[in-house]
């Protein structure tokens, strides 16, 4: 493996200096002229790219195992369908990530914590109390408040300080393995490129590379729903008449003007969170195009009937939208069948696994139509998540990370939060990037490699 930090285009490097131009990252000089490295000028243009990992989904959990594996000298690239990094915590706007903290100790840290501090720090937010305990107070409130755009500005520039290639609007249409390689075609806008790379890491949330070379994946008959996430402001509370407003809210139900979970927690308790997560789209799936555009529209057209149904009624003249995500969240699709299953016991009893890898701190918090009631764990607990719980069982060369990983439902229910996927991503992305080096597939990576390399790089390990 060339353990450089460097992008690992197969045609000149030329073309490569063409990449950083395009960046921004070098100045252009006058012997580097634009399309110098012979691909066509016309829209359509392919591209053969070699490299150690190749990272598919930029969201949560990938930036942080593209950000981990370039920097242990992996030449990494990561491919992501839209347009920034971060994904749900970005781009759905969950930008509230937790829990990094457990019983008043930190847990996970790492290059997730590095980049959601950083984010803090620089936009003069602050940090909760993380110390505080007390076993009653809600969960949400040791999640740490960020700016999504910002997040996913600086987990841009510290893949780009990395040396991992990013290649936004762009995803895998085919995955064929060799003996020892992948050779994945990417199509994008106006771009197909071959990429011939040793390990994969699908970061899709819907294990989808998983998927797309047959391994087996888990998926619930009716999935938990998922939210546009938005904020509603122009009106005052103690001036409504929440009387008439429930009345007219159960005639909009009942006539269709409004549809069940268009306000979750009756119409008080949606306008007292002024949106916000308070509200449900059933279904909500993003594993393919098809499901993910309709997700999409679905919660967009709740948006609508509730901004037409309030503006109707009286104290909402000056009815506005704060805030409004350009995705719907999705919480849930696909899972794989790994090496190993995390089950519930498991998780609520904090068993140590003998490949832990990471921690995972969150309550039990399965959402169905009606909202969510998190269960919390017993005081002192700690779940740990394995390795092979991010290993499809029978694949080679091969990893997850993020909410799909083996798990059953009430385990993935806690496991898919953000920190925990952090810190899943930069435990694949360490283990791939050791296991390119190695020649070896990752379940045979070294485990006290991998674990020592992970705490050379700020990372939590249970002990
Ligand atoms: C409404 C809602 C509320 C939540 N509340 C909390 C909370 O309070 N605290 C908390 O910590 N967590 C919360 N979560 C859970 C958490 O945010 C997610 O489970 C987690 O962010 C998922 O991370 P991921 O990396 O697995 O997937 P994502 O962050 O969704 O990333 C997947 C990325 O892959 C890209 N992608 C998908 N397919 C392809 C493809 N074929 N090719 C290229 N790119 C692709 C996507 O564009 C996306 O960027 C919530 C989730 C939702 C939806």
């Amino acid at each position: 493996m060339g353990h450089k930090k460097s992008i690992s285009c197969k045609q000149t490097k030329t073309c490569r200096r063409e990449f950083l131009l395009g960046l921004g990252i070098v100045s252009a000089g006058g012997a580097f002229a634009a399309n110098s490295c012979g691909a066509s000028k016309s829209m359509e243009s392919v591209q053969n790219l070699k490299a150690d990992v190749l990272v598919v989904g930029g969201g949560t959990a990938g930036t942080i195992a593209a950000i981990q594996a370039a920097r242990l000298g992996a030449q990494t690239v990561l491919v992501e369908a839209g347009s920034q990094l971060g994904g749900t915590t970005t781009t759905a706007g969950v930008d509230y990530p937790g829990l990094f903290h457990a019983w008043g100790n930190q847990v996970i840290a790492g290059i997730g914590w590095e980049l959601v501090t950083k984010t803090v720090e620089l936009n003069s937010d602050r940090l909760p109390d993380f110390k505080k305990k007390n076993p009653s107070e809600s969960h949400s409130k040791k999640q740490v408040r960020i700016s999504g755009g910002l997040y996913a500005a600086l987990a841009e520039e510290a893949c780009l300080q990395a040396g991992v290639q990013l290649r936004y609007y762009e995803f895998p249409i085919s995955v064929e393995q060799g003996t020892d390689n992948w050779k994945v075609r990417l199509a994008g806008k106006g771009i197909q490129v071959d990429v011939d790379v040793s390990q994969i890491i699908d970061c899709t949330g819907n294990a989808s590379v998983v998927g797309m070379i047959g391994l087996p994946r888990m998926r619930e008959d009716t999935i938990q729903p998922g939210t546009l996430i938005y904020s509603l402001d122009g009106y005052d509370m103690g001036h409504l008449d929440f009387k008439t407003l429930g009345d007219k809210y159960a005639e909009a139900l009942k006539n269709g003007h409004l549809l069940q979970g268009d306000m979750l927690h009756g119409v008080r308790g949606f306008l007292a969170s002024h949106a916000g997560n308070a509200m449900h789209v059933a279904n909500a799936d993003s594993s393919s195009s098809e499901t993910h555009t309709k997700t999409n529209i679905h919660g967009r057209q709740s948006l609508l009937r509730v901004m037409r149904f309030l503006k109707g009624q009286p104290g909402f003249e000056k009815l506005r939208i704060a805030r409004l995500q350009a995705e719907t969240g999705v919480r849930e699709t696909f899972r794989i069948v790994g090496e190993t299953m995390i089950t519930v016991d498991d998780y609520t009893r904090g068993r140590v696994f003998d490949d832990a890898i990471a921690h995972s701190f969150y309550p039990i918090d399965l959402h169905d139509a009606d909202g969510v009631k998190p269960k919390p764990l017993a005081e002192g607990i700690v779940p740990t998540i394995p390795l092979g719980s991010l290993i499809p069982k029978g694949s080679r060369n091969l990893m997850v990370a993020g909410r799909c990983l083996s798990s059953d439902r009430l385990a993935n229910s806690a496991l898919r939060v953000q920190a925990s996927c952090m810190a899943m991503g930069q435990a694949a992305g360490a283990t791939a990037a050791l296991a390119a080096k190695s020649g070896e597939t990752p379940l045979n990576v070294s485990l006290s490699e991998i674990r020592k390399t992970l705490k050379e790089f700020g990372a939590i390990v249970p002990a």
